[in-house]
């Protein structure tokens, strides 16, 4: 391998003893950050995400409050609990795990959590302020994919950056984040004929598809910062990333591994919006 690793837990790590901190400080103030995780359903994976979410928040000296609902709870009840946590004041941010059952519609949900509140980065007042480069609450993964880039200590000013995916929570706001760091963005899609043919000039590949092989060796420019979001399980259970990740670390200068890279930062920066939002009323 003659990538170096971008070591996502170690980052993380970095991070969550800072979060620890200012937590700390804020909880010596009468104002313990406070974090609802509302679960609605049974899927497998996401109850492994709200665990590791409410045990990272626990870790770090928040609170964290964990409803679990079953999968037939209705789309009123739903609204009505997080109207009632969007008027609770040791609550600073509100996650509803997705994807929600198909009779809840998740834009709805997502647009009743308060503002103020919105550590998830998905309604279209954060979305808003991101295009407009106002701040505001960063969606986690692809903000915890920008600090991994910035961890490597290469500046994005004037380099070429393409993202894989194009999805509201990862690629396109992905997109616009290294956009705000000056790089020249290429957004690729399903509908891309040739995503090698843009992959190959790339300073910067962002891959968040959801499967794995997408990107491989030949697609990758020597030297180039591969940042791996997808996760998929392979036939013995174990997961993979969108990126062929052996045969690619001998050709990108830094890579990100699946475990253990874009994965404990988006956790991160899930704590760091809640610190924020609990900062916020301290300002
Ligand atoms: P998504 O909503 O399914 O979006 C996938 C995107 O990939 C779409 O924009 C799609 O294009 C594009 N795509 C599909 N096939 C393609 C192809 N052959 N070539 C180029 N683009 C293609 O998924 P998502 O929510 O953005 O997540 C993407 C991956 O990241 C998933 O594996 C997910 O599990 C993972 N993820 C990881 C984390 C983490 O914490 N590590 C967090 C969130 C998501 P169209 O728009 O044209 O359909």
């Amino acid at each position: 391998m003659t990538a170096q690793l971008i070591d996502g837990n170690a980052l993380s790590k970095q991070i969550r003893a800072d979060l620890a901190r200012r937590t700390a400080d804020l909880t010596a103030a009468g104002l313990q950050p406070g974090l609802a995780v509302i679960l609605v359903g049974e899927d497998p994976a996401s109850q492994v995400y709200v665990r590791n979410k409410v045990k990272a928040c626990e870790d770090a000296g928040m609170r964290s409050v964990l409803e679990k609902y079953d999968a037939t709870l209705s789309e009123a009840d739903l609204l009505a609990r997080i109207a009632a946590l969007n008027a609770d004041a040791a609550i600073h941010g509100i996650l509803v795990q997705m994807p929600l059952p198909r009779h809840i519609d998740p834009h709805k949900v997502i647009e009743a959590i308060s503002t103020t509140k919105d550590v998830d980065g998905y309604s279209t007042l954060s979305a808003g302020e991101l295009m407009a480069g106002l701040p505001g609450f960063r969606p986690c993964t692809p903000w915890g994919a920008m600090k991994l880039i910035e961890s490597t200590g290469q500046s994005l000013k004037g380099k070429h950056a393409v993202v894989i995916g194009r999805s509201n929570t990862v690629g396109k706001p992905m997109a616009l984040l290294l956009l705000q760091a000056n790089a020249t963005v290429t957004i690729c899609h399903s509908g891309t004929p040739d995503l090698g043919l843009h992959t190959r000039q790339a300073d910067v590949v962002v891959a968040a598809v959801g499967r794995a092989g997408t990107v491989t060796a030949d697609m990758v420019k020597p030297g180039a910062i591969v940042i791996d979001v997808g996760i998929n399980r392979k036939a013995d259970g174990k997961l993979t990333g969108d990126v062929d990740f052996g045969p690619v670390s001998e050709v990108a200068g830094w890579i990100t591994p699946v475990p253990g890279g874009v994965g404990p930062m988006t956790i991160t920066m899930l704590l760091s919006n809640t610190v924020e939002a609990a900062e916020r009323l301290r300002k």
